[in-house]
């Protein structure tokens, strides 16, 4: 703005009429401004789109009279000043309001006598009801203005219910004859009913403890609970299927004044809504967030992930122990064949890259059929488990001792060249002599012995340590042999 204001004068004349209009412009825009943001505060976003009758109707109209339930808080009330109050009061000022009507209060004693003025046509509209087709005879209707769902009361210490065709064994305390027991008897028969001669009776059985539950208008629910101290109940969820949709009822005859104020109600944000519905009855549905059902559902979840961490834990360990079994030999707990051949193979790898001397001791312990003859099996066993201990006790951290069959056992020395294995071998030689074995005592092994040498596959060293360990055997056994 402040722009077009300084091209003034020095300007061509095509700019003159803008500067000469600048001021006026900046007024007429701060208006817009202050317009917009006056009906932006009203919540009517875009005017409505009026056809000419409906904008002839409003002009020639100017007020229309409503009847309203004068006793039925928080919806709708007649207060002591004579005025409408409560949510339904709020909803229709701002829809007349958007519409550019007045309301003129029709004041009846009670409902009934509403409904009888709105029947004789005392009333052009009533405020806010279910659409019934009994109400159908003489009025129309506005879509939905307010969405009151009917929901579940119970206990406090009751559970969120997501669908109450789940719920066992339980009775529902509800009004007697009301639309809402005539559907829970078709809908959940699973419940059991305790019915009541009013509403009130209904909230206070549960709260008394003589129903688990009850089924209720959210809004009149919630007022009541706040009015009547019944503060150990509470909202634990709600049947969509029984949500009241509260309309405006136009007489029939007022076709144009129904379509207008329809325009009027669609205008109505949920937000709005919530606003309204807040100001009188400030509540918090439980939107399928109970957070007892949360928390037990974080607290079955933690303790399904910590069974799964412990049985992954106990997996892992299983299949640690399935390794560790399947290269152990079950008597001895010494490495078994399998892992003797793998040990061997990585050992011939190792020398050939590096060029590292590695050798093995085949032992065969002497005469042990003696053994099994003389002290059964068992004794034998036993043997063989002392031997497999003496081998463990005696040889290097490095080195890897196994049985290789029956009551010969094999080690691989890596690292170890003729000299350092041969003192091995005959350091064992010297245990096996001096060692007490159970049963038998004295128990004495033979040693073949040999070196890697270029070129060697497995099995030559291993054939090379058998003819080492038959010479050792041939020169009368107990001793160390070399090839
Ligand atoms: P040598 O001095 O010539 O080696 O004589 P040996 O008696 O030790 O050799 P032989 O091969 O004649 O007998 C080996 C015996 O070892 C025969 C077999 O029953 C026994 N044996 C092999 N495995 C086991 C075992 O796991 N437990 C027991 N108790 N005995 C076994
Ligand atoms: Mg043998
Ligand atoms: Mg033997």
């Amino acid at each position: 703005m402040r722009q077009i204001a300084q091209i003034d004068i020095p300007m061509l004349t095509i700019f003159r009429p803008i500067a000469i209009f600048a001021p006026k412009l900046l007024s007429l825009f701060v208006l817009m401004m202050v317009f917009s943001a006056a009906s932006a505060t009203d919540g009517a976003q875009t005017p409505i789109d009026f056809t000419p009758a409906e904008k002839a109707y409003i002009v020639q109209t100017g007020s229309i009279k409503m009847c309203v339930d004068p006793d039925w808080a928080p919806f709708e009330i007649i207060n002591k000043q004579g005025q409408h109050e409560g949510i339904a009061a709020d909803l229709l000022q701002m829809v007349a309001k958007r519409v550019g009507l007045r309301i003129e209060l029709y004041p009846a004693q009670d409902w009934d006598a509403s409904l009888a003025a709105s029947k004789s046509k005392g009333c052009q509209i009533m405020s806010f009801l279910n659409q019934t087709p009994a109400r159908e005879a003489w009025l129309s209707f506005t879509d939905p203005i307010f969405f009151d769902p009917n929901v579940i009361i119970t206990r406090e210490e009751h559970g969120f219910v997501a669908d109450a065709k789940g719920l066992q064994n339980e009775t529902v305390a509800l009004p007697r004859g009301t639309m809402v027991e005539e559907r829970v008897r078709s809908d959940f028969p699973n419940l059991k009913l305790v019915l009541t001669s009013s509403e009130p009776e209904a909230m206070i059985l549960v709260s008394e403890r003589k129903a688990d539950l009850t089924i209720r208008s959210l809004i009149v629910a919630a007022n009541a609970i706040k009015k009547e101290g019944l503060f150990n109940l509470k909202i634990s969820g709600q049947i969509p299927e029984y949500t009241n949709h509260l309309r405006i009822g136009v007489l029939k005859d007022e076709q144009l004044l129904r379509s207008i104020l329809n325009k009027g109600v669609q205008t109505i944000t949920p937000q709005e809504r919530e606003a309204i519905s807040n100001k009188h009855v400030p509540i918090n549905v439980q939107q399928g967030i109970d957070y007892r059902l949360v928390w037990q559902i974080l607290g079955g979840a933690s303790l399904a992930l910590m069974l799964a961490i412990l049985w992954n834990r106990k997996l892992s360990a299983l299949n640690k122990e399935l390794e560790r079994l399947a290269v152990t030999d079950r008597l001895t707990g010494l490495f078994n064949r399998v892992k003797l051949d793998e040990a061997f193979e990585a050992d011939i790898k190792r020398s050939i890259r590096f060029g590292q001397a590695f050798s093995i001791i085949m032992l065969d312990i002497d005469h042990f059929k003696e053994v099994n003859d003389v002290h059964g099996h068992q004794a034998g066993d036993q043997v063989l488990v002392e031997v497999a201990r003496l081998l463990k006790d005696n040889i290097r951290a490095t080195d890897i001792a196994g049985r290789w069959g029956g009551e010969e056992f094999l080690v691989i020395c890596a690292q170890t060249d003729a000299e350092g294995v041969l003192k091995l071998a005959q350091n064992l030689h010297l245990k096996f002599q001096n060692h007490c074995f159970p049963v038998v005592q004295r128990k004495t092994a033979s040693f073949g012995v040999t070196t890697y040498v270029e070129g060697d596959k497995s099995n030559d060293m291993v054939a090379r340590a058998d003819a080492a360990l038959y010479t050792a055997k041939n020169n009368g056994r107990n001793q160390v042999a070399i090839k």
